[in-house]
């Protein structure tokens, strides 16, 4: 390489980091960009989307089930997992190559190699080919991830987490998952739905504990419903293997017995190590995650951090991006200076059914603005197709309301559709609307979005 200078050096390519290094490119800024796996990160390649990819997979399996109810005659289809896989990893590789592609054309100098800070603004190439090399950069983006975590706890390695659930040739004809946050509650119910024989062994009292409370019983009450084998309160304490099967020792009432795949889901770690982060000074916080301000700045001047390894918001690749872009935009577009992250959050579970969510829990909203502010708005009612089908499971919509005008800062769906029902409702809330404004839009019927605008 003739020139080691560079404006910006990223250390890894997922979503967060390739964002920032594209923005920062398109900005004229020279940039190289580190990384030692595939392009994409966790999202592309072991998250969002091959999520996705299984959780439309079992959405397939359960409207055929729907549909044999509602008189379609036949014979069901299977899934052929492995060739079902097939179409995923092409989907995949076609995000490598245009990731690829769109780097190549900004001139964007992606390297294949982990990096470790050196010094102020100098980084050291640690793999292959380019071992050794050192590069400076005006500033250096440290946007590497994170991975699962396991428990300590003896036989806490056996099993699999969320990697090794897409690594499956086929789905385990019973499986225990431990955990009770986003992966736990996806991966149940597509796990459920392709045919394995499902437990939930959760920790605490309740599903999704940073969620509203009538989103977390709305996913356990439909979990259930599906036949997923959910216990709270139940702690694992050791896992030993015989032979192909697992047996846990736990704390709390859960069934016993030998079960043939062990997943864990209890949370990601940062990618914090051998970054040099110590060698350098920059803080961490309690749970290993690098600190940063409101601007992704950490306490070393030119060093920033953004996504799933940074203090900054949950760890969601929307957010990544966004900080990603920000960040770049202010460094090199001229962009004012200000913090990369403001505005309600939406989120979506893509649990059975999706659960999404934007902006305060009721709790959350009573706590910041007092119990007297807080007026709920909510809705249960029974989505068209399931009633069809004669199922008796009702969806729930609820608003979180604060103030005289009843601004809206919470809104909560469990139902089908809610995945896609929510970008245009966090437009409004960003925008500050009301209980009014809710009131004065006129419904689209017969649709289970129109639910939020009728709610009395
Ligand atoms: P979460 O933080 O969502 O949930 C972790 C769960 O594990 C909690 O129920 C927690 O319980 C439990 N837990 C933690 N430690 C232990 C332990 N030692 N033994 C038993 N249970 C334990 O983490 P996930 O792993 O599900 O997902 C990681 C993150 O990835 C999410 O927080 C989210 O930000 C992101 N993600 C986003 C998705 C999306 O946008 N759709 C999909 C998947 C992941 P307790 O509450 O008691 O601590």
């Amino acid at each position: 390489m003739e020139n080691s200078e560079f404006d910006l050096i990223v250390l890894g390519a997922g979503s967060g980091g390739i964002a920032a290094a594209i923005r920062a490119a398109e900005h004229g800024a020279r940039v190289a960009l580190l990384e030692p796996h595939e392009l994409g990160g966790t999202c592309v390649n072991a998250g969002c989307v091959p999520k996705k990819a299984m959780w439309l997979a079992a959405e397939l399996a359960l409207m055929q089930k729907t549909a044999t109810a509602l008189c379609f005659s036949g014979d069901e289809r299977t899934l052929d997992w492995p060739r079902f896989i097939e179409h995923r990893q092409r989907y995949i590789g076609n995000i490598h190559a245009s990731y690829r592609q769109r780097l190549d054309d900004l001139g964007v100098v992606t390297l294949r190699t982990r990096g470790r800070l050196v010094g102020p603004g100098l980084v050291t190439c640690l793999d292959g080919a380019h071992s050794g090399w050192e590069l400076a950069g005006r500033g250096v983006l440290l946007a590497t991830g994170g991975r699962s975590r396991r428990a300590s706890i003896p036989g806490g390695e056996l099993g699999i987490d969320s990697d090794g659930f897409f690594d499956l040739a086929q789905p385990p004809p019973s499986i225990v998952l431990v955990g009770g946050g986003y992966i736990a509650v996806e991966l149940a119910g597509i796990l459920s739905a392709l045919g394995s024989r499902v437990c939930m062994l959760v920790r605490g009292e309740r599903l999704l504990e940073h969620f509203d409370l009538d989103l977390s019983e709305a996913a356990a009450l439909h979990l259930r419903h599906v036949g997923v084998d959910l216990h709270f309160g139940v702690e694992v304490e050791g896992v030993t293997r015989s032979g192909a099967c697992y047996r846990l020792r736990k704390r709390g009432s859960a069934p016993e017995g030998e079960v043939d795949e062990l997943l864990w889901a209890i949370g990601r770690a940062p990618n914090t190590e051998g970054l040099g982060l110590a060698g350098l000074g920059v803080a961490t916080t309690t749970d290993g995650r690098i600190e940063v301000d409101a601007h992704g700045r950490t306490s070393v001047p030119g060093v920033f951090a953004i996504g799933d390894v940074a203090s900054l918001g949950p760890q969601l690749t929307p957010l990544a991006v966004r900080a990603g872009r920000a960040l770049s935009d202010q460094l090199f577009g001229g962009a004012l200076a200000g913090p990369l992250l403001d505005g309600p959050v939406p989120t979506v579970v893509f649990g059975r059914p999706p659960l999404g969510s934007i902006g305060e829990s009721e709790a959350r909203a009573k706590e910041l603005w007092g119990d007297g502010a807080v007026r709920v708005y909510r809705g249960h009612f029974r989505p068209m197709l399931a009633a069809l089908a004669g199922s008796e499971l009702r969806a729930l919509v609820k608003l979180v309301c604060v103030g005289e005008e009843e601004r809206v800062v919470g809104l909560h769906v469990a139902g089908p559709a809610a995945d896609e029902m929510l970008q245009g409702f966090a437009v409004a809330m960003r925008m500050g609307a009301t209980k009014a404004d809710f009131d004065a839009t006129v419904a689209i019927h017969p649709t289970a979005a129109e639910e939020l605008v009728l709610l009395r």
